[in-house]
């Protein structure tokens, strides 16, 4: 066996980069240094491929001309051409899924987005003055007209809401909170945590399932700067529980002059039970049941750009707007621009939830689910006979920390490929332009029409088709 041999054969990276770029029209796009550390690395894998080759057989079997290599060159230039963020179709029915993204924008939102982002703004300037302007200002009048609050401020999310609060408040002092709300939400929010970074000592009290006023009475001493409730976003604690009611840990703080902070996670503001839903605490029915401040994101089932929201009275909301934090948690011109154009939706509630895709997605009525799930599976049919398709009742979840308990019914299209395993497909699936992404139940993949928008019924027959003619490799 002569590994030397093929190593000398092995074209050099000159050569390939001279036979890239003559192939002009791929090569005119393509910036020198992607083109030639793609080049590099396959001439690097094929030279590793020869060296690992254990006998003359594995060698042939190795190209090492223009011709062979060039086509992994491509692929590889492709690979390294093409957006790491890109869109995804979402087929898991969880309609606020945090590792895709959260909430899809609606499209006066990417207008604003547009219409704002590629040039200059008065984002801190005010026109009627000429004066140097504050950013908070775009949007706090619209959030107080939308929740009733005396004041509102925005930061970059729900977690860098619950810091500034904690540490402007309640910096060197104690927070006592429920041991029932101790939440963790997705690994990546820890409440004890985040307090600790505040400098805030947290008191927990009760147990698991049940805290009493009397326990938050206990807990209050010299220190003690806040009473906290955190909505237990994506567990829920059943059975034999008792939680103290917002009500009655606010006549406490006030006896005690506390500041109480209700941090409910999805803010939402409209009634979900009215569209057949669980009933969600709204940030209203906290300031009216006598919550100092309220925080919550606005990319849950506010449906709009990732953001952190407080309301609540104006002296605790101004204070902290003046924390040296709070500037390095400020929004962005291109959220502000989306957040503003979502809360203007919620002006008219009805339109909001026709509009806003997060709720549009929530409130979609199963007989229409049906149909749409029938409408995709003829589709998926008729682009890939193979295809064993059916038309099945499941349920959705909000996600998000939000609803936690909701199993929302719906239909789905479940498909198996023959010769092919759910894994299988599943990762087939992933890779695809653009990638799908989908559950896996009872050895079948599940495709939930609840989270699908409408291109994604156009691409979704293609890539079946695509994945199943692609089984044999
Ligand atoms: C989601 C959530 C947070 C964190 O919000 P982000 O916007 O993700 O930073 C904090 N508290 C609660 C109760 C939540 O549900």
């Amino acid at each position: 066996m002569d590994r030397k041999e093929y190593l000398r054969k092995l074209t050099s990276v000159n050569e390939l980069l001279q036979a890239f770029t003559r192939l002009q029209t791929a090569a005119e796009e393509i910036p020198r240094q992607v083109a030639v550390e793609s080049i590099r690395s396959v001439v690097d894998s094929v030279r590793e491929a020869i060296r690992a080759a254990r006998d003359e057989m594995e060698l042939q079997k190795i190209g090492t001309g223009v011709e062979d290599l060039l086509p992994l060159v491509e692929e590889e230039v492709r690979e390294r051409m093409e957006k790491r963020l890109r869109r995804v179709i979402n087929a898991t029915g969880v309609v606020i899924h945090t590792n895709l993204g959260r909430s899809p924008l609606p499209q006066q939102a990417l207008e604003n987005i547009a219409a704002t982002a590629g040039c200059y703004a008065n984002l801190e300037f005010e026109l009627d003055t000429g004066k140097r302007g504050s950013r908070q200002q775009l949007v706090e009048g619209l959030l107080c007209d939308l929740t009733g609050a005396e004041a509102a401020l925005v930061v970059n999310n729900n977690a860098a809401a619950v810091l500034l609060a904690l540490s402007t408040h309640a910096r060197g002092r104690e927070v006592v909170v429920s041991r029932g709300q101790l939440i963790e939400i997705g690994g990546s929010f820890r409440l004890p945590e985040v307090m600790e970074q505040s400098g805030a000592r947290l008191v927990e009290v009760g147990t698991t399932n049940r805290t009493r006023l009397k326990d938050y009475r206990a807990a209050v001493g010299e220190e003690t700067a806040m009473l906290m409730r955190a909505h237990p976003s994506n567990f829920r604690v059943l059975g034999f529980t008792e939680e103290t009611s917002l009500r009655e840990m606010a006549a406490l703080a006030r006896e005690q002059g506390l500041i109480l902070l209700d941090d409910l996670g999805s803010g939402v503001l409209v009634r979900l039970a009215e569209y057949g839903l669980p009933e969600e605490p709204t940030p209203m029915d906290s300031l009216r049941e006598g919550a100092d401040l309220v925080t919550f994101s606005g990319d849950k089932l506010l449906g709009g750009p990732q953001s952190g929201i407080v309301l609540g009275r104006k002296e605790l909301v101004r204070e902290m707007s003046r924390h040296p934090l709070a500037r390095a948690v400020r929004p962005d011109k291109l959220t502000l621009a989306a957040l503003e154009a979502v809360l203007r939706i919620y002006l008219d509630r009805e339109r909001a939830v026709r509009e806003i895709p997060t709720l549009a997605m929530l409130t979609l009525p199963v007989e229409e689910l049906k149909r749409r799930a029938r409408r995709l599976a003829s589709a998926l049919r008729k682009a890939c006979g193979e295809l064993d398709v059916r038309v099945e009742p499941s349920h959705s979840f909000s996600g998000g920390g939000s609803l936690p308990l909701a199993e929302i019914p719906t239909w789905v299209v479940s498909v198996s490929l023959p010769g092919m395993s759910p894994d299988e497909l599943e990762k087939r699936l992933r890779g695809a332009r653009p990638p799908v992404v989908v559950r896996i139940r009872d050895d079948r993949v599940l495709l939930d029409p609840r989270t699908l928008l409408s291109p994604d019924y156009e691409d979704l027959p293609r890539i079946f088709s695509t994945v199943a003619s692609s089984r044999g490799e």
